[in-house]
């Protein structure tokens, strides 16, 4: 086979994806909690495959029925068969309330920013009285930055958003991030590059009815959001700004800084970007993917600490509010929040779903695309294709990525 034309299958589709099929790993969740299970090789599993490019709309419909990236590879875990299910999870950004604590994690780096001589953050109390009468999140998460705050800070705090690219600063915090938070030492920069560097969507205008505040940004696709101290990168998200949501790929800091919970002020600040893209005449942008939610994982727990905050159910795909699926998880291994009858018990079991039955209609209207020699691009019936004829393998990955999908979305896609 000739090696793909990559420029001439972008021009194919907005929507070009490799399948992978099923894939098996060891859960990570089980892993950082008891040393025990590791040995015991508790599964994990996912449907997958690797995009070419991809269009933000359709990548919003995949977050909606559980799908996520790392850099250019996109997957869906399969709960019912997982030790650790995990839950996509979305906070509502127009109407989150922040309690007290969170109010108290913004005004605690303002008042470091603005009258800070340290890194010891201050101890309690706090100006925060009971009775406060308006908290804005907007205006309190802009207050410390440089060119809102019109006074004298003690330091100086930008927030800037970007197009990804690799920078070794960038690598330097990930680095630093990676073994002090999480104990990993095997990093390298081509890893980092493509994990969250890389991503397959497309930039497309975001449709404002006027132009927006010059801090918005004007097109939905993955940025990098920088945070400086003093100059310094101190911290940085990696965001996918899609047409309900914002989904939060990934959030590094500086240990250096870890007494201030800039974790929780990351979640804060992507709320209030919602609502600020929100208030300029998008109203369906809505939301913060916040990524899954374990609920076996206690470290993952912070993330239902944020409210009103929903639970995509595994399988009618409806969101159902944080709160009511409490019960559910507490009590089942899975959880089924449309249909509790549905849930399960007792350890995962060995995975024996059979090859998804794609229907007729479908098939049908699914197109491949394949590079003939010479570098010219085919775009050919799935049926048609090389892919098909091999039954073991890419026609089983295909079949499960389409079921994955979905049928709308399925029809979407070329395959490559
Ligand atoms: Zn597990």
């Amino acid at each position: 086979m000739p090696p793909p034309n990559v420029e001439g299958l972008k021009a194919v589709a907005s929507n070009v994806v490799s399948p992978q099929g099923r894939d098996i790993s060891i859960c990570n969740y089980c892993a950082s909690d008891d040393e025990k299970m590791w040995s015991e090789g508790e599964t994990s599993y996912a449907t997958g495959f690797t995009a070419l490019q991809l269009s933000c709309d359709a990548y919003q419909k995949m977050l909606d029925r559980g799908w996520r990236r790392s850099g250019t590879y996109c997957y869906k875990p399969e709960l019912k068969h997982s030790c650790c299910p995990q839950y996509t999870i979305k906070l509502d950004g127009v109407e989150f309330k922040p309690t007290k604590s969170q109010r108290k994690v913004v005004k605690r780096w303002t008042r470091f920013v603005v009258d800070g001589d340290g890194t010891r953050p201050p101890a309690s109390p706090t100006s925060i009285s009971p009775n406060e009468p308006q908290f804005s999140l907007v205006s309190s998460i802009h207050e410390p930055e440089t060119g809102w705050n019109t006074g004298q800070t003690s330091h100086k705090f930008e927030v800037t958003l970007q197009p990804m690219s690799y920078t070794a600063e960038k690598y330097a915090l990930y680095e630093n991030y990676q073994v002090n938070a999480h104990q990993d030492s095997h990093n390298m920069p081509y890893l980092f590059y493509r994990f969250l560097v890389e991503s397959p969507l497309l930039g497309e205008p975001i449709p404002y009815p006027s132009p927006p505040p010059p801090h918005l940004p004007t097109h939905y696709g993955s940025y990098h959001q920088l945070y400086r101290l003093d100059g310094r990168l101190i911290a940085f998200s990696v965001l996918d700004i899609l047409p309900t949501s914002i989904s939060s790929v990934y959030f590094m800091y500086d240990k250096k800084w870890a007494n201030f919970s800039l974790g929780k002020l990351s979640v804060l600040r992507e709320a209030a970007l919602v609502k600020e893209i929100h208030d300029a005449g998008v109203p369906d942008m809505r939301s913060v993917f916040l990524g899954f939610y374990v609920h076996s994982n206690h470290k993952m727990r912070s993330k239902g600490a944020y409210s009103p905050s929903y639970l995509l159910d595994p399988e009618e795909y409806s969101w159902h509010p944080f709160q009511d699926c409490v019960g559910l998880l507490n009590r089942h291994r899975y959880a089924c929040f449309s249909k509790p009858q549905h849930s399960l018990d007792g350890p995962a079991g060995p995975h024996e779903e059979g090859i998804p039955v794609i229907p007729d209609d479908v098939l049908d209207d699914t197109r491949f695309a394949q590079t003939k020699e010479g570098g010219e691009v085919q775009v050919i019936p799935v049926k048609e294709s090389d892919y098909w004829m091999d039954e073991m393998y890419m026609r089983p990955a295909m079949l499960t990525v389409m079921d994955s999908l979905g049928m709308e979305l399925a029809k979407e896609v070329v395959f490559y």
